[in-house]
Parts: structure tokens; sequence; C-alpha cells
């Protein structure tokens, strides 16, 4: 898979975050490590305080969407990740960063969008959850991670990469803001003020996207064109059936999946959707030996 790999201009992630040391923490941990073994292209020509461009939020939002131009959508997948990186820290271990980002890369560039400044990264959290943010910007758990082989973790990135080339949470995001959602969360989000460069709106949308979740047709084409997207890289194609699968014997109540569960279709239904998508069209690319993450690891060590 290293031979693969072609070089891929990095943009840096950078998400500039005053006072809160954690999430600056966190992003320095990102810079090295996107910055380390990958090439990197000079950072985009895009604001790096979310507080300028989180002004114009609620109007860029509101635009149709051939207005928010790709600029304007990664500004946006920036604050968002800001979001989701100020609630859960990095995972310390480098070279599982380093892995999960080669991984998450391979199969972006096999994807309509590879030129987008896709960054993949693991959140220290026991939960099984992934996220996605527009722009390229993409988060597993460690919970998660640790319960996956290679082509399932595949599987799983590809459908949040569906996500993104697709914009489904933009789109999620601007029917929130059209409905006026925003002042009423902003209303809420008053009284328990964060600071920080992340604007409030984006911060209050932001919540309530990763809360509540997409559309259920949004995540059923998620599945479907994911797992196309997964063959397409060279993965077993039922590495996110096999996912799937252990989703659906999760304990709804169990608080290491509550979120993953409340927030997408039921596994079964999921499942159903899949096969009568999938049929036995891509059996034929099933059928290769599985290969743990700890392998991979251990290859690089
Ligand atoms: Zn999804």
């Amino acid at each position: 898979m290293k031979t693969q790999m072609r070089a891929y201009a990095a943009a840096v992630l950078i998400i500039a975050i005053p006072g809160a040391f954690a999430q600056n923490k966190a992003l320095s941990m990102l810079n090295s490590l996107v910055g380390g073994q990958l090439p990197t292209a000079p950072a985009a020509p895009l604001p790096t305080n979310g507080a300028a461009a989180g002004g114009d939020l609620l109007q860029l939002l509101s635009q149709s969407q051939g207005q928010i131009d790709e600029a304007k959508e990664i500004e946006i997948g920036r604050q968002l990740a800001a979001v989701l990186l100020g609630s859960k820290p990095l995972h310390p271990d480098m070279a599982l960063q380093r892995y999960v980002n080669r991984l998450g890369r391979w199969i972006s560039l096999q994807s309509s969008r590879p030129q987008l400044p896709w960054s993949f990264a693991v959140l220290d959290d026991p939960g099984f959850n992934a996220f996605a943010a527009p722009g390229g910007y993409i988060f597993v758990t460690k919970g998660l991670v640790d319960r996956m082989d290679e082509a399932e973790l595949a599987g799983i990135l590809a459908h949040e990469i569906t996500h993104v080339v697709d914009r489904h949470h933009l789109n999620a995001l601007r029917v929130k803001a059209r409905a006026g959602l925003v002042t009423q969360l902003l209303a809420a989000q008053l009284k328990n003020n964060m600071g920080g460069a992340v604007s409030a709106q984006m911060l209050a949308l932001g919540r309530n996207l990763y809360s509540s979740g997409l559309d259920q047709g949004d995540e059923f084409d998620a599945d479907r064109n994911g797992v196309a997207l997964a063959t397409r890289a060279g993965f077993d194609p039922y590495g996110l059936a096999s996912v799937l699968q252990q989703l659906r014997t999760a304990a709804p109540e169990d608080p290491l999946f509550s979120l993953s569960l409340s927030t997408h279709p039921p596994a079964q239904q999921r499942l159903d959707q899949l096969a009568g998508a999938m049929g036995s069209r891509l059996d034929a690319y099933s059928g290769k030996p599985a290969v743990s993450v700890a392998h991979r690891l251990g290859g690089r060590r």
C-alpha cells in the first residue's frame, strides 16, 4: 500500500483557537502528523482565525449551494473540526495517527474530490464513533479503531468520505440555518459562553448537527457509495457490512455505542439496504485475508 501512495499535496490543518490549550495541543499534534511524513502544501489562503469567518457564517449558509465555493466549504469544515476537537482530544499514539491518515488519504484519492485537503485523525475516546466535517476533515474514535480490522476501518472511512464528497453535512447545516435554528441555539449558547475563536454560531450548529445526525437517506447513500469507494481503493467490499453486523448486536443503552446508534438508522435496516444495492456484484472483490490494525502498525515500527 505504501508504494501505491501517490504524493499528495496536503494542506495542513490550521484552526487557531486562542486560549484553548487542549485544542492548540491537539492541532499542533495534527500539524506534526500531517507535516511529518507527508508532503505539505502552502496553507490555503483562508482566514486561520475562526472568528474572522464566523461572523459571515449565517449569511454564508443561507446562500444557495452554488454560492458556497470550495474555499468556503473548507473554512466551514475547519470550524466544525475545531468544535469536534474541543470536545475530544487527539489520541497520543502518533504511529496510529499516521496509519489512519495514510489509509484515509489513499481512499480519498479514489473519490471524485481528491483535491480536498483531506485530514484523518483518531480521537482519544473509548466510544465507537466516526465524524466528518465539510472540506475533508474526518475523525474516528480510538474505541472504534480498536474493534476494527483494516477492511472494516476502510469501510467506515469510505462512508465518512462519501458524506464529505456529497456535501451532506454542509446541506444539513444550510437546512438548519434556514429554519432559524441558529437563533434559538444562540439564545441557549449565551448562557454557556465558550469564548475562543470558533464562532458561537458554529459551535451551536456543530453541536446540534453531531448530536442529531444526518438524514437517513444520506446515511444509506454513504453506505452504498462508500462500499463502492472502498472497493475501488482495493479493500474488501464487505468491510462496512461487517461493521454493521457488530453494530447490530450492540446494546443501544451501552454508552460506548449510544451516540453512534442514535445518529444513524438501525444497523439491520442499513444492512438490508446495502444487501439490496450490492447483490452479489461485488463478491468477486471479496475474500481477501483480514489484516489487523496492530499488524500494520507492527510492520511500521
Ligand atoms: Zn454516516
